[in-house]
């Protein structure tokens, strides 16, 4: 079995289904992730302030340090505590994605957010 989008061979453990897609779990997070209608750099570079440790804005920051704290959480875990609607963590995330700062991963039917070196 092959990603539709990266070619990787995939087990059917690690298979993703994405609009009729079969799809390895790189390529399905980055779809789940990135919002189509903006570039998560350009938000970065945006809202970036000189007070801001490492780049993050305030609430890349606090979901970084949820994770750090009591990861791995769901999404809705993640925006109950932190108090933001789903479409600002797939934002949120996605850049601390980038940054190979946060990572996705599957377990079960659920996708679990940690921290990028979290085994
Ligand atoms: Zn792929």
């Amino acid at each position: 079995m092959k990603c539709d989008k990266c070619g990787a061979g995939i087990s059917a453990e690690e298979k993703f289904e994405h609009s009729g897609k079969t799809l390895c779990e790189d390529c399905y997070l980055d779809i789940v992730t990135i919002p189509k209608t903006c570039d998560p750099w350009a938000v970065h570079s945006a809202k970036s302030t000189p007070q801001e440790s490492d780049g993050l804005t305030a609430e890349q920051q606090q979901l970084l340090d949820l994770i750090n704290k009591t990861g791995p959480l769901t999404a809705e875990e993640i925006c109950a505590e932190l108090s933001i609607d789903l479409s600002e963590f797939q934002r949120n995330f996605a850049t601390l994605r980038h940054m190979e700062l946060a990572r996705g991963f599957k377990k079960g039917e659920q996708v679990y957010y940690t921290l990028f070196n979290d085994s």
